[in-house]
């Protein structure tokens, strides 16, 4: 057994009365550098058996971390990892918790068998600190025995139980850094599981960490395991604190210790720790805590503040949206006068400007809700939504870890589901897992925002942040009540203990804001400049082609002339001038022209390849109150979210006629019978909650590792969807 722990925290106390060796015990940093040995003989109380055993037992000098960056450090850690003892006893000093738990996170880190020998209760009792040790070892995932060593109390308890955990399998834990950090280590530790890079020695996450606290040691005895290795796990490391650097203005190390902090917090404010001094000596994170995660407080700012940020997006965005949008609007004219007629107009107009203003239009609107869920990130505020939402979590058979995923796919706003899915990694129980993998596509993801905010535009102007509010708290509720679903149906199954790191608050810098800001939008709109503008343009062909036959045609064409027969030549001529103030006989014509063109462009439309789909669909979808059209922006949704914009705007502009005003999508869905408030409630449910566009099934295939699940959610979603888009539309059309 080796005894391990903090400077003073009575190592050497306790190696002396379990020995009864004389050691030197001291205050002195440095006094027991080299570890001592001793060897006792105990007799264990386990099973009603009374059993003799000998017990080597090594007193390793104390230390703050298991980074090497003293001599006592590197001594600790080589032992650990070289001499591989069958069990760890870590002595915490209980009047000091916060910063002894702290080594305690990376020997979790490490693995190794631990027990936990919380000493000098009696100190902190003076002090009026309470300590719950059946929370601490429930929320650590270790036993937890209470001890004075100076009065060698409790020492026999703790003895058999490191017996118990002595030899047990070493099990590395997780512990989140956050979103920037994580991912770079769990690309290194697919780097390191790779090549086998020192796995002999250490956990390959530990080294991952390591590395990133660059670890003098660590690093010199990976350049000389394998030198490529290292260098990649080197450059990785340097593009990550660059990156760190410029938005956080913090090295990983530095994160690494807030994280690290955050996660023992996390865990003495669940009911672990309990103080009767007063509140001056409480830090200043703490004491904004006490109001922002207070119980009934907490909640209600959270809300107001969420509310807030979509008033800001909302309000904020709505000009430079606005100026998007007629200049998209102008750029559809000019091409409309300045290109020939012919399939190319058609696809540059309906395709690419249609599709793509419909998507880049949502710029700034996006870039403003980036820009706020950046800075709640940036503060730390955003840990602290994750620590209240679990309280709810729990209830419904998720887990606290399961938040975080929820929150990246999009649950304040503009996320994405991809990442959401990879993030359900940090869960342990395969059943949470799933049940969040499963349930993380509901929220509302940067794709669907533009959606909802288009619809909302459209359909509830005066109230949108009102709205949008609504619907980020439906889809929350309706994630959850799918969860629990699950997890008393398919995924049955109990529930793990959850520790959730709070960091420090923070004052975002304006720079960090402006680049995380920046990085998200610029792929946004990256995405619309590519995949979005070529899956725009094969729907735009969808729906040109096969077009009308010769004859149909010919039959429109042949009304038309029918029509002109019938009025005089100077008539005629007048009614081809757009915008001028004609006769009453030129406008009827021009009006009865119109309507045969429209009905030939829906025609043809009807008879396309996607319209034939839209059609198709339209006996069962009549039933949420979808028409045709809305049917193929629905299907082409599937390949990317975004598409639904581009392609109902793509379907709404095809069947209209181009001697009206060129105007925007939002006109288009107004005048068309089809559409009303009740139908856009209905479509934005079904929106919200049918299958995961193609990318996300994907991943979830690759996450689940089975494509079983992967078409469960898809099948799943859609008809949970379409069940409550029927539901609604059916009530709100019965209720008038
Ligand atoms: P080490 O640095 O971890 O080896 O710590 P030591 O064993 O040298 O202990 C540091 C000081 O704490 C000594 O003065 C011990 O007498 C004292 N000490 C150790 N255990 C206890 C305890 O349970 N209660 C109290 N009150 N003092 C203790
Ligand atoms: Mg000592």
């Amino acid at each position: 057994m080796a005894l391990a722990g903090n400077p003073n925290a009575g190592k050497t106390t306790l190696f002396n009365s379990l020995t009864g060796a004389r050691q030197h015990v001291g205050n002195y940093p440095g006094i027991t550098v080299d570890y001592k040995e001793g060897a006792f003989t105990h007799i264990s109380h386990g099973n009603n058996k009374r059993e003799k055993q000998e017990i080597i037992l090594t007193d390793l000098p104390g230390t703050y971390s298991l980074t090497a960056y003293s001599v006592e450090e590197v001594v600790a850690r080589d032992y650990l990892v070289n001499e591989k003892p069958q069990v760890v006893i870590n002595i915490v000093d209980a009047s000091n918790l916060e910063r002894n738990l702290y080594l305690t996170t990376q020997f979790l880190e490490l693995g190794c068998p631990l027990v936990i020998a919380l000493n000098m209760i009696d100190v902190a009792k003076d002090r009026g600190i309470g300590v719950k040790t059946e929370k601490l070892a429930e929320l650590l995932g270790v036993p937890v025995l209470p001890i004075i060593a100076r009065m060698g109390q409790g020492t026999e308890d703790l003895i058999d139980q490191a017996i118990l955990q002595a030899d047990q399998p070493w099990q590395p834990r997780d512990i989140s850094y956050g979103e920037d950090l994580d991912e770079v280590i769990m690309e290194m530790v697919a780097i390191i599981a790779d090549t086998h890079f020192l796995i002999h020695t250490y956990p390959a996450r530990f080294t991952a960490i390591k590395y990133l606290e660059q670890d003098e040691q660590i690093l010199s005895k990976g350049q000389e395991e394998d030198r490529d290795t290292a260098v990649r796990l080197e450059q990785k490391v340097l593009q990550v604190s660059e990156h760190l650097l410029k938005t956080l203005d913090a090295y990983p190390e530095a994160i690494i210790a807030d994280h690290r902090y955050g996660f023992i917090k996390s865990i003495l404010r669940q009911g672990v720790q309990s103080h009767s001094y007063d509140d001056d000596r409480l830090y200043t994170s703490d004491k904004i805590d006490k109001v922002l995660t207070n119980r009934l407080l907490g909640p209600v700012i959270m809300l107001l503040i969420l509310f807030g940020l979509y008033q800001f997006t909302f309000s904020w965005s709505a000009l430079p949206v606005a100026g998007l949008e007629s200049f998209f609007g102008w750029l559809g004219g000019q091409a409309d006068t300045h290109l020939p007629d012919g399939p190319l107009k058609s696809m540059i107009i309906s395709g690419v400007i249609d599709g793509m203003g419909g998507v880049l239009g949502f710029v700034p609107l996006i870039a403003f809700m980036f820009f706020g869920i950046a800075a709640l990130e940036d503060s730390g505020y955003l840990a602290r939504v994750a620590f209240m939402m679990d309280r709810i979590f729990r209830i419904f058979g998720l887990h606290g870890s399961s938040v975080m995923p929820f929150i990246v796919s999009g649950g304040i706003a503009g996320g994405c589901a991809v990442p959401g899915v990879m993030a359900t990694r940090t869960l342990r129980s395969p059943k949470e897992r799933m049940a969040t993998l499963l349930t993380v596509p509901f929220m509302n993801c940067g794709a669907k925002v533009p959606v909802i905010a288009l619809l909302i535009g459209t359909f509830f102007s005066e109230h949108k942040a009102l709205y949008m509010f609504g619907f980020t708290l439906l889809s929350w509720i309706v994630a959850l009540l799918a969860a629990k679903l699950l997890r008393i149906t398919v995924l049955k199954g109990a529930a793990t203990p959850f520790v959730m790191e709070l960091p420090p608050y923070r004052f975002p810098t304006l720079r960090g804001l402006a680049i995380h800001t920046w990085e998200r939008t610029w792929q946004y709109i990256k995405k619309a400049g590519t995949v979005i503008l070529g899956i725009s343009i094969l729907l735009w062909a969808m729906m040109t082609y096969p077009g009308l036959s010769l004859e149909q045609r010919a039959s429109f064409e042949q009304q038309r002339q029918t029509l002109r027969a019938g009025f005089s030549q100077e008539v005629i001529a007048e009614s081809t001038m757009k915008n001028e103030a004609s006769s009453s006989e030129a406008t009827t014509l021009r009006h009865k022209l119109t309507s045969i063109d429209q009905q030939e462009s829906e025609q043809a439309l009807r008879n396309s390849l996607a319209g034939r789909i839209g059609i198709t669909l339209e006996p069962i979808s009549r039933f949420a109150g979808f028409d045709w059209r809305t049917n193929i922006a629905l299907v082409g949704g599937v390949a990317a979210k975004e598409v639904i914009i581009s392609t109902l705007g793509t379907a709404y502009s095809i069947g209209k006629i181009e001697t009206e005003s060129v105007d925007s999508l939002s006109e288009r869905l107004i005048r068309s019978p089809h559409w009303n408030k009740v139908v856009a409630v209905s479509v934005l449910v079904f929106i919200s909650f049918y299958a995961p566009c193609f990318v996300t099934v994907v991943c979830i295939a690759k996450e689940a590792g089975h494509w079983g699940w992967a078409l469960f959610s898809v099948s799943f979603n859609t008809l949970f969807a379409f069940f409550l888009a029927t539901a609604i539309y059916q009530i709100g059309n019965w209720l008038g």
